[in-house]
Order: structure tokens, then sequence, then C-alpha cells
């Protein structure tokens, strides 16, 4: 924890000062132009990839960048996406998967996951991604999960009402990238135009 502490430390020292007239705009203002739905992965890092600055992204990370669809009751994902596209007008959405994806890999190569009831339990909102991925080559199954998964999220994505009205009236618009550990690159997967990317 001390270098944390450190951290917080050389923030206001340093970071906070560089930027004080920004913060003081985001102390009354919170208008963010893009919903991030993300890998929790410590190595997937939004506002780094993006090079953005407080107050640009909404995000919500969760373990395989999952989005469950919608169902009635109380979720946390469905209330920030709902906080996100109706209450704060975001005008663009991106789901980002990742390379090297604990929770892909372990759908992947069919991980026992009886200790893990949890994350058993939630990689179940990957089910459509892996039905898809099941034809894939031999020895690119990760890949092709990662990008399905992209795919499938987004689908789950357009099922929540606040999501499904911005899309009908034009107000949203949905992303898919993969963002390479080793490269840093980020791919379009939304730039593809094969039909099984189309959101
Ligand atoms: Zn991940």
């Amino acid at each position: 924890m001390r270098h944390l502490a450190q951290g917080i430390d050389r923030f206001q020292r340093e970071a906070f000062p560089a930027k004080a007239g920004l913060f003081a705009r985001l102390a009354t203002t919170h208008q963010p132009g893009t919903l991030f739905i993300g890998c929790s992965d410590a190595r997937v890092v939004p506002e780094l990839i993006t090079q953005t600055d407080p107050g640009e992204l909404f995000v919500i990370r969760t373990a395989g960048n999952l989005v469950p669809a919608h169902t009635p009751g109380a979720d946390g994902v469905a209330a920030s996406i709902e906080y996100a596209v109706a209450v704060l007008g975001v005008r663009d959405i991106v789901v980002c998967g990742h390379s090297a994806c604990g929770a892909m890999t372990a759908l992947a190569e069919g991980h026992d996951l009886s200790g893990a009831p949890a994350i058993a339990d939630w990689l179940r909102h990957a089910d459509a991604a892996l039905a898809r991925t099941a034809a894939a080559d031999d020895g690119h199954e990760l890949a092709a999960l990662v990008r399905q998964n992209v795919a499938a999220q987004l689908a789950n994505l357009a099922t929540h009402p606040s999501v499904a009205r911005a899309l009908a009236e034009g107000r949203v618009r949905l992303h898919g990238w993969v963002f390479d550990i080793p490269t840093g690159t980020v791919e379009d997967l939304t730039a593809d135009p094969r039909p099984a990317l189309a959101a």
C-alpha cells in the first residue's frame, strides 16, 4: 500500500496542480462523451490507452468486459449504463476486449471453475461468444473468442432500454475494440464489415 500513498502524494504535488483549472470546472460539471466498458484487468487502463483527461470517459469495468443482457431487477452494470446513456447523454459507447484476458482464457481452455462459482456464473454471459467461437482455427481460439465476446457484449448492450432508445433515435454509436497488451495497438472491430460483428 505504501506506493499508493506515495502516488497520492505525488498526484497532489504534481499532477493535480497541472490540471487545476480542469478540476475546478469538473467540480460542478460531469459531461463525459463516451461510456467505456472494459475488462477489470489491471493492464487495460482506459484513460491511458485513449490518452483522455478526467471527465471524458464514464467507465464500467467488469471481469471479461461482460455486459449482462437486460433483465428486470436491480443490477449495478445496468444502472451504470442507464445513467451514462439516459442521464449523462454519452454519444459513444465502447466495449473493449483485450489480449491475454483471464476470463476469456478460462472459457477458451475450458478451465474447471467448480471452485469459483461466482466466476463460473458470471462467465455465462459469454455463452453466445463461446458458441460462435466453437469452429475457430486450432491455436486461435482465444483471439477469436476475445473478438466474438466484444460482438456478443455489444449485442447484450443493445438490449438495455436506454441504449435501445438512444440507438433508435440516432443519439449514440456503438464501437467494439480489442487492445493488444504487448504492442499497445487497438483494433476497431466495428470498422470490420463482417456480419457477425455488426452491432
Ligand atoms: Zn480481461
